[in-house]
């Protein structure tokens, strides 16, 4: 097992509810993420895995049960976990939302850093056979409300639904992933980003150089009609690249043109380390989505001749 030499505390605000949100990161002797609610009394501890992921609400990763103790956005700490190789610990929270912080990866992984990890990572996932997730699935499976609400965020946001996730065996003994967005907004337009992570320095310094800062986007006019609906309250010009109306610009400066694509390492990252160990294999994203990452995972874990799990001691 690895974990972290000393706790670690976060303060911020959730990037939906908007508010204030205090965590601690606390090193453990039981493998596994695992969240735990301080607000509320008597609640368990909710294991960070795909299935007990509950809503993904399009835009962000919820774990345990929605209308129970659940937190919301938590795949950059994931991805941040992951990359500090960090295989157990018990993150206290006193809200439903980590902080969201600057929108990227980057200060979780680095107070990580900080604080020092000991030991070495128990369990890797080895993909074996290719399995897909496709958006058309994610739709039959939503009830009448759900379909409703997706058609209207996507018909908001101008998306189009033939995304999918794919995950194969890698031959690099890497998690290597490649995403690619398509948006209609001429800023973002089709960006294609891969990043190979293999257990060696040079892919961690890789990740902390080109993809750990990248930061959340979303549209601008999107904005009016998430906080309307009472999401994206906490977002503001530190924690959101925003697009403007017309899509060929932002408001605010991009670190790099492919900032966006970059993003979505973080959360293909974050999600895939729910699989409950280190995943093994090559991630193929097209237009993904967290909802695709986490039925990619299901599909994955539904036939064990799918996938090896090696344990180390
Ligand atoms: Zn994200």
């Amino acid at each position: 097992m690895s974990t972290l030499k000393k706790a670690v505390e976060i303060k911020g605000k959730g990037i939906h509810s908007g508010l204030p949100v205090n965590m601690v990161v606390r090193p453990s002797r039981m493998l596994g993420i695992f969240f735990q609610r301080t607000d509320i009394a008597d609640s368990d501890k909710i294991a960070a895995t795909y299935d007990n992921v509950g809503e993904t609400k399009m835009r962000n990763t919820t774990i345990g049960a929605t209308n129970g103790a659940h937190v919301q956005t938590i795949e950059h700490l994931m991805a941040a976990l992951f990359m500090a190789g960090i295989d157990s610990a018990v993150i206290e929270i006193d809200g439903a939302e980590t902080p969201i912080l600057d929108g990227s990866a980057a200060q979780f992984f680095d107070a990580f850093m900080r604080a020092g990890v000991t030991g070495a990572v128990r369990r890797k996932i080895v993909v074996k056979r290719p399995v897909i997730a496709r958006a058309a699935e994610l739709r039959r499976g939503m009830n009448i409300f759900t379909r409703a609400k997706w058609w209207l965020i996507n018909t908001v946001s101008g998306r189009k639904s033939n995304g999918y996730v794919k995950l194969m065996p890698s031959v690099d003994n890497a998690l290597e992933i490649t995403a690619t967005l398509v948006y209609p907004e001429k800023i973002i337009g089709s960006q294609t980003y891969s990043y190979s992570f293999d257990g060696t320095k040079k892919s961690v310094d890789d990740f902390v150089k080109n993809v750990a800062r990248a930061r959340t986007f979303g549209k601008f006019s999107e904005w009016e009609y998430l906080k309307a609906h009472g999401m994206g309250r906490g977002a503001d010009e530190t924690n959101v690249i925003a697009l403007n109306n017309r899509g060929d610009g932002t408001l605010n400066k991009t670190i790099w043109p492919d900032e966006f694509v970059r993003h979505k390492v973080i959360d293909a990252l974050g999600d895939m380390y729910t699989a409950g160990g280190f995943v093994v294999g090559k991630l193929e994203s097209y237009k993904g989505s967290h909802a695709l990452n986490n039925l990619v995972l299901k599909k994955l874990f539904s036939d064990a001749s799918n996938y090896d799990i090696i344990e180390s001691k």
